[in-house]
């Protein structure tokens, strides 16, 4: 569909014809237009601009994301539709692995997630293997890859299921989730929640990384930054935010 750029809601609306086009193509779930439509209603909210209390918590990531030793990408069909790009070139940044990891299980989707990522850029992107799982999960995210999610120690899911994130804390990894609700699981069971839109969160978290690169702080000075996030304290700010923008 062609959006004229005069529409006031252009943006809204050229994000949602993506995932159209993601479900069209087949990476992106049926279920996954529910997900984004309750995102949808948490960007009105938060006024669909990124909130000076998510850029903090985008710093404490970058760091965190630098200081990780095995730091992953885990990637699902709405990430894919909207931000292939974008965490291809996150990826080649700090530098991290890419992994597909999706609720809703087909090896035909995967597959395709791969491809429309190797067509963004991307030189490599491990898959989940039906030998490897994480502990105490049932769903068919459970199933990961050795070489990635599973011996990961810092794990980036844009997009994220409550009960996974749980897990993943479990399983002794740290947890980035980018989640525009700040009232779900996921938010609240990370270690660190961006409470943003994902196609403003991702360039501004590769910015910020070239940046922390650029100052060459040391080991130290990162675990500083990381150490400022208090994830319940962010949390609560950000929806002070929508009850002002309410108010
Ligand atoms: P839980 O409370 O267990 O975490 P959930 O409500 O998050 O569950 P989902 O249905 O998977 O479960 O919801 C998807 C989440 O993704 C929603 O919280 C929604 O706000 C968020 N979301 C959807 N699209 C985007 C986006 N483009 N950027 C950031 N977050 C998004
Ligand atoms: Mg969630």
């Amino acid at each position: 569909m062609s959006i004229p750029k005069t529409h006031p809601r252009y943006v809204s609306l050229n994000i949602r014809d993506k995932i159209v086009d993601g479900v069209k193509k087949g990476i992106t779930s049926i279920d996954g237009l529910i997900a984004h439509g309750r995102g949808e209603a948490f960007d009105y909210l938060l006024g669909e601009k990124t909130t000076n209390v998510a850029k903090k918590s985008i710093d404490s990531a970058a760091a965190l994301l630098l200081l990780a030793k095995n730091p992953i990408i885990s990637i699902n069909g709405n990430s894919a539709a909207l931000v292939s790009k974008e965490l291809v070139q996150l990826s080649k940044t700090i530098p991290a692995k890419l992994e597909v990891n999706i609720f809703h299980s087909s090896k035909k989707r995967e597959l395709k997630i791969k491809n429309h990522l190797i067509k963004n850029g991307a030189k490599e992107v491990l898959l989940p293997q039906n030998n490897c799982k994480i502990k105490y999960l049932d769903s068919n995210r459970k199933y990961v890859n050795k070489n990635g999610i599973y011996k990961a120690d810092v794990v980036f899911v844009p997009l994220e299921d409550g009960d996974r994130t749980e897990v993943l804390i479990k399983n002794k990894k740290k947890v980035i989730v980018v989640d525009l609700n700040p009232l779900s699981r996921s938010a609240k069971k990370a270690t660190i929640a961006i409470v943003d839109n994902i196609v403003r969160a991702i360039p501004l978290l590769i910015e910020t990384i070239k940046n922390l690169k650029r100052y060459n702080l040391s080991k130290k000075q990162l675990e500083v930054i990381v150490k400022h996030h208090d994830n319940k304290r962010r949390l609560k700010e950000s929806i002070k935010e929508i009850n002002r923008n309410l108010v």
